[in-house]
C-alpha cells in the first residue's frame, strides 16, 4: 500500500508538497513556496521574521509540522514541544529525497528549509536554473534552494533575547541527483562545482550513488521554463505518476506527448495531475505570440518595452526573433544574461551572448560599491554587449527592452519618448495585490505617455486584455480539454488533481472514463 499526504497544492495553484511513502521508503514530490498562503498573512513589508527561524512558518501554517525534515540550524530543542499535539504533526525521518519537477519557486522554493542531506532529484537544466536564479537573486532567506549560510541562535550585544543570525561558517550545499547527467559538459561541471566564488556544490548522477529506495522514471515535459519533467515512481502498489506542470501546445509539446505514451505503458495505479487552466477552453501557441508581437512592434516608433518572464526562455527567444525581424536589439537585464549563459552550458542551441548581434545587456543603476561575483563575470565576459540608459535613451528606435513591472524604476534614466510602446506578454492579475501593481503600471505609462499593447485594463471591476490585443501570451499550462486527454490516454486507475482551484473539473468530465477521480484534502492522506 502507498500513502500520499498532501501538505500543499490542494485547491491552490502552487505550493505542491506531496509526501509519498510505502514500506520501501519516503519521497517528497516537490516542496514549493505557497504564494497564496503567504499572501493571506504577509506582503512586501510584513514578512515572516528571519530571526525567528522556523517558528513563524510553522505557527502560520506555511510549513507542514513535520519534525525531523527541516534544517537543524533553524530549530531549537524546544521548538517542537509546542507542536507535538497539533493537527497533522508528525515526526518524520529517513526521507529518500525530493523529486523536483521544475525550477519555478511554487514547486522548489521551500526546499530552502529542508535538511541539506536530503537529496534533490531533478533534471540538469532544473538544477542549473535553480542555481543561476539563486546566485543572481536577492539571497532572501527562503529561496535558498541550492545552498545556504547556516544560522546560529545568538544573543546580540545589549539584547536580552536571542535570534537566528547568519553565521560565518561558510555555505552548506544541497545534494542534487541529476536525471540526465550525460548532458553535462566540462564547462557545465565547472559552473556547478566552482560557481561564483566559494560555492562548491555536490551533485550525483541518478541511480548510481543516490541510494534511493524506489525505482524512478524521469519524463521531460513542456512547460514555461526549460528542464521541466514528470516523475514515475514504482511503489508497492504499482506505478505512481506525478505530472508537475505541463502543456501540449508549446514548442516542446512533443516531449509531453512522449511522456503520455511512456506513462501509459506503465499502467499506473495513480496519476497526480495538475489542473491550473482547467477552465480555459483553448491555448495560444508560441508561434501566435511571435506573430502578434511582430505585428505590434513592426511599425512602432521610439522605444519598445516588452514585459515577459525571462525565465520563460522560449518567450525570450520569441522576442529575440522579433528584434531581429524588426532590426532592433533585445536588451536584457544582467540576471537574464546570467541565466542564458548558464543554460547554454547544457543546451548549445541557446544563443551565445558574445556572438549574437541582436542581444544587448542593459546595465542597471546600482548603489553597490562593488558588483557581486556573478554580475562581474557578466560585465567582463560580455563587455561589448553592455548598453547604458543613455545609449538606449539616445537610440530609442534601436531597442526592445526586456523589462517587467519591477524594472520600471529605470525609466527616469532612459526618458522614453512620448508614444513609445509597452507590450505586455505575461499573465493577467490573479489577486488584489497584483491588481494594485497593474494600477501602478498604468500610472507609469501615463506619466511617460507610453502606448500599451496587450495590457489588461479594468472594466467594471474585472481586469481584461482588450479583445483585439489578445494572443501575446502562451500559458505554461494545458487547457481543460488537453488535460482530459492526458488523463484519458495515460488511463490510470486513480486520478488525483492538484495545483488547481477547480479540481472538481476532473470529476465532472471523466465520469465515463473508468478512471476513479479522488480529490485530496489539505494535510489529508490517501491510501492506494
Ligand atoms: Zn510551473
Amino acid at each position: 500500500m502507498v500513502r500520499l499526504t498532501f501538505h500543499g497544492g490542494v485547491r491552490e495553484i502552487g505550493g505542491n508538497k506531496i509526501l509519498l511513502e510505502d514500506d520501501r521508503g519516503k519521497l517528497f514530490l516537490d516542496f514549493g513556496y505557497p504564494y497564496k498562503k503567504y499572501r493571506d498573512f504577509y506582503e512586501e513589508y510584513l514578512k515572516p521574521r528571519p530571526g525567528a527561524g522556523l517558528l513563524d512558518l510553522l505557527v502560520m501554517g506555511l510549513l507542514p509540522k513535520l519534525e525531523g525534515v527541516y534544517r537543524t540550524d533553524l530549530e531549537t530543542e524546544h521548538l517542537w514541544q509546542r507542536f507535538r499535539r497539533a493537527k497533522n504533526y508528525r515526526k518524520l525521518e529517513d526521507i529518500d529525497g525530493i523529486l523536483l519537477t521544475h525550477a519555478h519557486l511554487d514547486h522548489s522554493g521551500h526546499i530552502a528549509f529542508l535538511r541539506e542531506d536530503i537529496p534533490v532529484y531533478a533534471t540538469a537544466t532544473t538544477a542549473f536554473i535553480a542555481k543561476a536564479v539563486q546566485d543572481s537573486g536577492k539571497a532572501s532567506f527562503d529561496q535558498q534552494v541550492c545552498y545556504f549560510a547556516p544560522r546560529i541562535e545568538e544573543c546580540a550585544e545589549g539584547l536580552k533575547q536571542g535570534a537566528y543570525v547568519a553565521s560565518s561558517a561558510g555555505d552548506r550545499q544541497r545534494r542534487f541527483c541529476l536525471a540526465d547527467k550525460s548532458k553535462l559538459s566540462q564547462g557545465a561541471e565547472k559552473f556547478w562545482e566552482k560557481a561564483t566564488g566559494r560555492k562548491k556544490l555536490a551533485w550525483q548522477p541518478l541511480g548510481d550513488i543516490c541510494g534511493c529506495s524506489f525505482t524512478l522514471r524521469c519524463f521531460p515535459v513542456d512547460h514555461s521554463i526549460p528542464g521541466a519533467c514528470a516523475w514515475g515512481i514504482e511503489t508497492s502498489s504499482g506505478w505512481v505518476v506525478y505530472s508537475g506542470d505541463l502543456r501540449l501546445h508549446g514548442r516542446q509539446g512533443r516531449l509531453t506527448e512522449l511522456m503520455i505514451k511512456e506513462a501509459a505503458r506503465l499502467h499506473p495505479r495513480a496519476l497526480i495531475l495538475e489542473g491550473t487552466n482547467v477552465d480555459k477552453a483553448t491555448n495560444v501557441s508560441e508561434q501566435e505570440v511571435y506573430e502578434n508581437a511582430f505585428k505590434a512592434i513592426r511599425y512602432a516608433r521610439g522605444l519598445v518595452i516588452a514585459d515577459f518572464s525571462p525565465r520563460d526562455v522560449n518567450r525570450l527567444l520569441t522576442f529575440l526573433q522579433v528584434a531581429r525581424d524588426t532590426k532592433r536589439k533585445l536588451a536584457i537585464l544582467p540576471r537574464d544574461a546570467y541565466l542564458l549563459k548558464t543554460m547554454r552550458l547544457l543546451e548549445p542551441e541557446i544563443p551565445d551572448l558574445a556572438a549574437e548581434e541582436s542581444l544587448a545587456i542593459y546595465q542597471e543603476t546600482t548603489a553597490a560599491r562593488s558588483p557581486a561575483a556573478w554580475l562581474r563575470s557578466i560585465y567582463e565576459d560580455y563587455s561589448s554587449r553592455i548598453v547604458l540608459a543613455k545609449d538606449v535613451g539616445a537610440n530609442q528606435g534601436d531597442f526592445i527592452l526586456s523589462f517587467s513591472f519591477w524594472d520600471l524604476n529605470e525609466l527616469p534614466s532612459i526618458q522614453p519618448r512620448a508614444g513609445s510602446l509597452y507590450v505586455f506578454s505575461s499573465s493577467e492579475p490573479h489577486d488584489e495585490e497584483q491588481e494594485m501593481d497593474f494600477w501602478r503600471l498604468h500610472h507609469w505609462l501615463k506619466h511617460f505617455q507610453l502606448r500599451a499593447f496587450g495590457l489588461p485594463v479594468e472594466r467594471n471591476g474585472k481586469w481584461e486584455i482588450p479583445e483585439e490585443e489578445r494572443g501575446l501570451h502562451a500559458s505554461g499550462h494545458a487547457c481543460g480539454a488537453d488535460l482530459l486527454r492526458v488523463a484519458r490516454e495515460i488511463q490510470p486507475e486513480v486520478l488525483i488533481p492538484v495545483h488547481s482551484e477547480k479540481p472538481e473539473y476532473y470529476v465532472d468530465n471523466l465520469g465515463d472514463s473508468g478512471i476513479n477521480v479522488v480529490l485530496p484534502t489539505e494535510g489529508g492522506t490517501l491510501e492506494i
